[in-house]
């Protein structure tokens, strides 16, 4: 029987025209372009509905509401549906595909998100391929998980981040391979997609005070020390290399002891493109250590970001939510 995903569309380039003003997405406008896609029509494409959602935004502008707009709507059409297709703005896909990873517990289902670097009205356009490929596997592979399509690859979405603004191959997934490579096959990495679970349950996030410093040579932590308040729940450091941040002097330690104070969780990711953040692992975290600072290994900062916004919406103790901040919940962590 032929599949039935469920399409929306929030905004992004994908769906844009031109204006006076540069692009801009435009009411109605993709329900035409998906129909002048005439693969979408062939034997081997799901049958699909599309929701538009109103305002159309320019990812930009996506905000915890609108997550959670998403994660009630997949929920509520979750068993008319065999995926769900997000056409989405790039700026800030990874983030809505690792906010979702968490709010979409217990998935079974594809949900693949995918938008274009070029808007589908540009006669050479990269959206046409981009939709292709997200039905495709949506209809034909049964991948449980939140993913997110680009370039020729198709990726666990808590893994990805944008790595170009203009290139067409605009993600990737450094700490992870991809969940499929689309070439003259659909090659699918089996071992790499997580199980499906059993029943979908909605983990709403709640509006949360969160930040992320990125450290750089030079930085002077006292203009930070006014953001460490009671109402900072969690600070992502971007720190160098395996989690180093300069020594820092009584500023940083002021800094550090108001996160101890406030029960700030303190999670520290590496600002390389690769690799992971390990607290302890040089002289120059020691600082970070002592304050009770959590490594955030090879989890993207979208991840770390989503990931504290899920585990303050459950309510946890501080404790239990370090605990779990090191623990792989939806793959967005390598096991060590
Ligand atoms: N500014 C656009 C957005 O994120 C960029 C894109 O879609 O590629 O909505």
């Amino acid at each position: 029987m032929k599949k039935r995903v469920c399409v929306i569309y929030t905004g992004g380039t994908i769906g844009m025209t031109r204006t006076e003003y540069g692009y801009a997405p435009k009411k109605d406008f993709i329900r035409t372009a998906l129909s002048e896609i005439k693969e979408l029509d062939s034997e081997e494409m799901p049958d699909y509905d599309l929701v538009e959602y109103d305002p159309l935004l320019d990812s930009s502008n996506i905000a915890v509401s609108h997550w959670i707009q998403l994660a009630e709507d997949i929920e509520k059409a979750y068993h008319q549906y065999d995926g769900f297709i997000i056409l989405h703005g790039t700026d800030t896909m990874a983030y809505t595909a690792s906010a979702l990873s968490f709010m979409l517990k217990g998935i079974s289902k594809p949900v693949i998100l995918t938008g274009s670097q070029i808007p589908l009205c540009e006669i050479r356009n990269d959206g046409r391929d981009n939709i292709i490929a997200a039905f495709m596997i949506a209809a034909n592979y049964d991948i449980p998980e939140i993913c997110l399509y680009f370039g020729n690859k198709l990726f666990r979405g808590n893994r990805a981040t944008k790595i170009s603004s203009d290139d067409l191959i605009a993600f990737d997934s450094p700490n992870y391979p991809p969940l499929a490579e689309v070439g003259v096959r659909i090659d699918l990495n089996k071992d790499n997609i997580l199980a499906p679970g059993k029943d979908l349950e909605v983990i709403k996030f709640q509006n949360h005070q969160i930040a992320v410093l990125k450290i750089f040579p030079g930085i002077q932590f006292e203009v930070f020390e006014n953001i460490m308040t009671s109402n900072l729940k969690g600070i992502v450091i971007e720190a160098f290399g395996a989690g180093n941040i300069p020594e820092g002097g009584r500023a940083l330690e002021n800094i550090l002891n108001k996160a101890i104070e406030n029960q700030t969780i303190v999670v520290v990711c590496t600002q390389c493109l690769k690799g992971s953040a390990i607290i302890g692992q040089y002289e120059t975290s020691k600082g970070l250590f002592e304050a009770g600072a959590i490594s955030g290994y090879d989890m993207t900062v979208e991840a770390a970001i989503t990931k504290l916004y899920y585990l303050f919406s459950l309510n946890y103790d501080i404790d239990t939510i370090k605990k779990l901040m090191v623990t792989d919940l939806r793959g967005e962590l390598s096991r060590r």
